[in-house]
């Protein structure tokens, strides 16, 4: 949270020790390995920069746990784009049954547990990342800038409006983050005999 919430532009090695909560050896071998890189200030110190110590923590706490510590002061501090919601997806059990084999697998090599939600963001920033971002972002606005954080922080926009959370689309009603022709695609009422299929539906 103190990362997040107060940033500076940089940090000592003991700072990332105390707010990372990994041992210099662990961060030493993040620097060797070339995960980190740090800057010399005037005054010939090692300092590494506050982008440097985000890819970091969200390496160690995930960007949904990140997410969730700030609470309410997401909203403010973490990108638009980059902020998390909670939506439902449907999957044939054998992939849910991989997801948790994966979260359960990659709790193992953090100190903060794994879940479903880290696993799939895990493999569609993956996803992402090799596809032309630039390409992309002519479909999805924003999408370049929201993939390059937290090496790039956005000024804060439209902050007051509410969009749509799947396609963006500003939206008038204060209460609402989805837009009808989206609640209808990606939530539909199942239990209620709806599918996302206006065919079905009827
Ligand atoms: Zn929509």
């Amino acid at each position: 949270v103190e990362l997040f919430a107060h940033r500076e532009p940089d940090y000592t090695f003991a700072d990332v020790v105390r707010l990372l909560g990994i041992s210099e050896s662990a961060l030493q071998a993040a620097i060797a390995v070339g995960d980190i890189s740090t800057e010399p200030n005037d005054r010939g110190q090692e300092r590494i920069p506050w982008e440097e110590v985000a890819i970091l923590a969200f390496e160690e706490w995930t960007p949904r746990i990140v997410d969730a510590a700030l609470s309410t002061r997401a909203d403010e501090i973490i990108p638009y784009l980059n902020q998390h919601r909670v939506i439902k997806v449907s999957l044939p059990i054998y992939l849910i049954r991989l997801m948790d084999h994966l979260a359960r697998e990659e709790s193992a090599k953090h100190h903060v547990p794994r879940n479903a939600s880290d696993v799939i963001e895990r493999i569609l920033h993956d996803f992402a990342t090799a596809q032309d971002a630039g390409t992309l972002d002519l479909e999805v606005r924003g999408f370049a800038q929201a993939l390059a954080y937290p090496f790039f922080t956005p000024p804060h926009v439209g902050v007051g409006r509410r969009h749509c959370r799947y396609c963006g689309i500003a939206i008038k009603t204060a209460l609402l983050e989805v837009c009808g022709a989206c609640q209808a695609r990606h939530e539909p009422k199942e239990h209620m005999d709806e599918y996302g299929l206006p065919e079905l539906d009827q």
